[in-house]
């Protein structure tokens, strides 16, 4: 798929559909093909993976290329892109295949940050896959189990301010610890890219972590109601070592979890001064419950309102026309939802 010979013009196409960080994956094939010798351009065409947001088909003329790569994460965006005059037209990311890899020999290219001009991040993955197999996730079969993927240096770019890990379950590798001593020591302002896995969280694993300097809020989840107690027992370990507020958890809804396990995880973080970032499965857009998930979301996403307000005012403050007001009111009168 990725050989570089025959080429004529000596010029590949990179076409980033729909990623809202630089495309890892891309900056990797740039890379391979700068060193043998190919010009690489970019097109970003910035889609959303939200149904609801208008998408027009897109035309790519790739009369000048010897190859055209298109990547898409988003399955809704599989199909958007038409290239035409040019024969050798290659289709990648989650989008087309969750298992597709990059040839070994890409894999542990250092990136080309000259990709993303406008971008602050060495970005790379310490670890890959995951030690659980949670019935909503497609990590482990995309990834597998987990394992060391790469070193720091691998992908580590000194004249960047900041580092952004795109590990899955960072906290499972037995190697966390050296790695987050690691971390420190670059000075960078450093994230976590997905949901660290509270439940894993030890006191030093918590220590380290909270001796970051961190970018943005801490990220955890809290996908399973039933995970209540070890998060519960886990915050006495962290919430001293950080500011309120510093702390956010990724709430997984809709999945097999009731409307009133869904709102008490809400209300039980707020009540521990951590944020709520709602993540609603795609069962709660067909469900007959959608008004009551989109009034939580809305409500937890937004902190300031989070912060400020019940969900009681945040629903009479939102809803100024009854006919809204009485779909969620029934919703919670119906599960007798405390609110
Ligand atoms: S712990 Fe996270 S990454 Fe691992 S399978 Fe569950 S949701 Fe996926």
């Amino acid at each position: 798929m990725l050989n570089t010979k025959n080429c004529k013009n000596k010029k590949i196409c990179l076409v980033d559909v729909d990623s809202s960080i630089p495309n890892l994956a891309l900056m990797k094939i740039s890379s391979y093909f700068k060193k043998n010798g190919f010009e690489v351009d970019l097109k970003k065409l910035n889609y959303s993976g939200y149904d609801h947001h208008k998408r027009e088909k897109v035309t790519i003329d790739g009369s000048e290329y010897d190859k055209v790569l298109i990547s898409s994460i988003f399955t809704l965006n599989k199909d958007i892109v038409k290239v035409e005059n040019c024969s050798n037209v290659h289709y990648g990311g989650t989008a087309h295949d969750i298992k597709l890899k990059l040839p070994e020999k890409i894999e542990h290219m250092y990136p080309d940050y000259e990709l993303y001009p406008e971008n602050e991040y060495s970005i790379g993955y310490l670890t890959r896959g995951c030690i659980r197999k949670c019935e909503y996730c497609f990590i482990p079969e995309k990834e597998g189990s987990l394992r060391i993927h790469s070193s720091l240096a691998e992908f580590y770019n000194p004249s960047l301010p900041k580092i952004m890990l795109l590990d899955n379950n960072f906290l499972a590798s037995k190697k966390s610890i050296s790695l987050l001593k690691e971390l420190k020591k670059t000075d960078k302002k450093i994230s976590f890219k997905q949901g660290l896995d509270f439940r894993l969280l030890t006191p030093e694993k918590a220590k380290l972590l909270s001796e970051l300097d961190y970018d943005g809020e801490y990220i955890f989840a809290f996908d399973r109601p039933q995970d209540i107690k070890i998060i519960e027992k886990n915050l006495e370990i962290w919430q001293p070592l950080v500011k309120d507020w510093q702390t956010k958890f990724f709430v997984l809804v809709g999945f097999d979890s009731t409307l009133e396990q869904d709102l008490d995880r809400a209300m039980f973080l707020k009540e521990n001064k951590c944020l709520a970032y709602v993540m609603r499965h795609s069962n709660c857009y067909d469900s007959k419950d959608r008004p009551f998930y989109t009034d939580l979301a809305s409500w937890c996403n937004q902190p300031g309102l989070f912060k400020k307000m019940s969900f009681k005012e945040f629903i009479k403050k939102r809803h100024t026309t009854k006919k809204r007001y009485n779909q969620t009111m029934k919703i919670i009168k119906k599960d007798k939802l405390v609110i």
